[in-house]
């Protein structure tokens, strides 16, 4: 578990080596072939001269014989290890003993050196070679780990001293820390759970859009809990060798079964359990075996083991449904954008570490940051810091964040929906629209939450609401209803604000595509009657089987009837849409101060603020 990749002056001292040895090899080669010192005589020569008695002796080898000459007897004899004088070829000559013996050549066999020296070149080229292409597949495998660490997972264990983050330096996501308490709860003390048996969530999904506090809630929970946090990326499962992330995977998993009881935080999850049979490009198959290997391991181990596995994602849409299967990620946490009491909390957090001028007003900054995630505030904070730094000041004054709030709100433009006041006033009268005409109508559901905070990455702000009982059939009363909640956006723009914005682009389509199977699949309009005009049925928002979007088999004069009908089915309901806003105008405009001031509403204080704005309105 703790294998590290090999420090870079390590890398580059093994690949000195290798040029070493390759250099070393080469000379040695050189010296072979270099012409040395010894003559090399033709056969016929050597008999030659030994017939002339000029040889004084020779070391007959396999292949060579080599040789000396007769000197002057007042020269100095030659030290044993001077070179030969000369050298042959040695061929299959009968005769060669006996003439050597026959003129007085001390002769001696030996087996040829040259092998040794020729093994030993060629042992140290192969050498050379194996790790010349050790360190270039380090290369390409990018610094994560050679040929040595093939599978072995890189998770960073972090020792239980090491996590120090709290719940308490998480903000403005109260909801998400309730949900994750009782994975504490359960490290902290498995025992009470055991006892009575009650199953513990194996892993919890994170979800939410980037730098919302996804990973410092998972270092979080292992903090308060106390227990080791070991962290991998999604990403670095994936490899480009078959088989290495799954070996990673189990390897990852066999680390944490050691440690238990401990958190394994796997970011990113999207980049490894992206769903599979997808696009067929680059590793895919790869992903899918280390994908496999990561359900296999999350339903091999046993039931609280201790091993808790958090993930967190910002593409929830696109993950493997085996992903989300009991027992697996069965659990999901929504980590959204901070409301404005929430981002006041996250600033104060981040306030903590600066210091700040007396004439910072929090709540102002708090108000002005809508759709900033935490990790925009934290930059926020730390620009205003730097600023005051580079003044020399000593604490970041208001003008200092009002500038880093200008910033940072300049890098985010680009990256994601910061919108002006007017955007707002029209998101809130938009969604207070649709809020309103749901509620009024009542129909099957009830609203729990309207909010203007940009959620995900489409919508500016959103509308939910509940069915009151699990519904499997509506009445046509009840699709009316919902098709005017549906146009109160619209409707409420044009009202209120004078005209309409192209915001309401996807409502459209989704009243346009509700109104048409009103038509042609439920019969629900007068002049058409009971007439089924659907093909190729598919099951609809709405829970209910609606027609294909494209046009039916039915021509000419019919469908014209049908478009007039849906055009009426339509026109009726936005025009009972419109009688609801218009009958409370000074309720919608009241409210909607309220929801740009708090940015969002849950159903009770809608309710609430809608009776008593009506109430006063019949006062006055
Ligand atoms: P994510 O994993 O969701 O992309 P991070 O947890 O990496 O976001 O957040 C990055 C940084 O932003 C954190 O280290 C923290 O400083 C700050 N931050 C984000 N969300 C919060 C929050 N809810 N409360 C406090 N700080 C936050
Ligand atoms: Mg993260
Ligand atoms: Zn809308």
């Amino acid at each position: 578990m703790n294998e590290r990749e090999p420090p870079t002056d390590d890398r580059r001292a093994r690949s000195l080596l290798a040029a070493l040895t390759v250099l070393l090899g080469a000379v040695l080669l050189l010296a072979e072939f270099a012409p040395g010192a010894t003559a090399v005589l033709p056969y016929s020569e050597f008999r030659t001269r030994v017939q002339a008695g000029r040889v004084s002796s020779v070391v007959i080898g396999d292949r060579m014989i080599r040789g000396r000459y007769r000197r002057p007897a007042t020269a100095a004899p030659p030290r044993p290890r001077s070179p030969m004088d000369f050298e042959v070829v040695r061929v299959a000559d009968p005769q060669l003993i006996p003439m050597l013996a026959e003129k007085g050549v001390a002769f001696e066999g030996t087996a040829d050196a040259r092998w040794l020296s020729w093994s030993l070149t060629a042992g140290l080229m192969l050498l050379a070679m194996l790790l010349l292409g050790r360190w270039l597949l380090q290369r390409v495998q990018g610094p994560t780990g050679g040929v040595l660490s093939f599978g072995k997972s890189r998770g960073r264990v972090a020792g239980e001293k090491e996590v120090t983050v709290r719940f308490d330096d998480v903000a403005g996501v109260d909801e998400a820390k309730r949900e994750l308490l009782e994975v504490v709860e359960f490290l902290r003390d498995a025992e009470r759970f055991k006892r009575v048996g009650a199953r513990i969530p194996r892993g919890v999904l994170l979800v939410g859009p980037p730098g919302t506090g996804k990973t410092l809630l998972a270092k979080a929970v292992a903090g308060e809990a106390r227990v080791p946090f070991i962290s991998l990326s999604g990403s670095e499962f994936v490899e480009m060798f078959v088989g290495v992330g799954a070996a990673r995977v189990r390897d990852l998993f066999e680390g944490a079964q050691a440690q238990a009881p401990c958190i394994v935080f796997i970011d990113e999850l999207d980049a490894l359990g992206r769903s599979r049979g997808g696009s067929g490009m680059g590793s895919n198959e790869e992903r899918e075996q280390t994908l496999n290997q990561l359900l296999v391991e999350m339903d091999g181990f046993a039931t609280n083991n201790g091993v808790i596995v958090l993930a967190a994602t910002n593409r929830p849409e696109i993950l493997d449904a085996a992903l989300l299967r009991p027992g697996r990620f069965d659990r999901q946490v929504l980590v959204d954008r901070p409301d404005r009491s929430g981002r006041l909390a996250i600033l104060k957090v981040h306030a903590r570490t600066v210091s700040l001028a007396p004439d910072v007003d929090m709540e102002t900054i708090a108000l002005e940051t809508t759709g900033y995630a935490g990790a925009d505030l934290a930059n926020l904070i730390n620009e205003g810091a730097l600023l005051a730094a580079r003044r020399g000041a000593s604490a970041a004054t208001g003008a200092d964040l009002q500038e880093a709030m200008e910033r940072v709100a300049a890098g985010l433009e680009r990256r994601s929906r910061v919108l002006s006041p007017d955007e707002r006033r029209r998101v809130a009268y938009h969604e207070l629209g649709h809020a309103l005409v749901g509620e009024v109508l009542g129909g099957a559901s009830r609203v729990t939450k309207v909010s203007i905070v940009p959620r995900g990455l489409g919508a500016l702000g959103y509308t939910l609401k509940r069915p009151t009982e699990d519904r499997y059939l509506m009445t046509e009363s009840e699709l009316r209803a919902q098709l005017a909640t549906l146009l109160g956006g619209r409707v409420a723009e044009a009202l209120f604000l004078g005209e309409v914005s192209t915001g309401a682009a996807s409502d459209l389509s989704q009243a346009t595509e509700m109104a048409r199977a009103m038509v042609v699949e439920f019969g629900m309009s007068q002049r058409l009657g009971a007439l089924s005009l659907g093909r190729g049925r598919q099951i609809g928002d709405w829970g209910l089987l609606m027609e294909n979007g494209g046009r039916s088999e039915h021509g000419g004069e019919l469908a014209d009837l049908v478009d007039t009908e849906i055009r009426l089915v339509v026109s009726t309901a936005e025009s009972v849409a419109r009688k609801v806003l218009e009958d409370r105008g000074p309720a919608v405009h009241s409210i909607a101060a309220t929801l740009l001031e708090r940015e969002h509403l849950d159903g009770g204080e809608l309710r609430t603020l809608l009776e008593e704005a009506m109430r006063g309105d019949v006062a006055r």
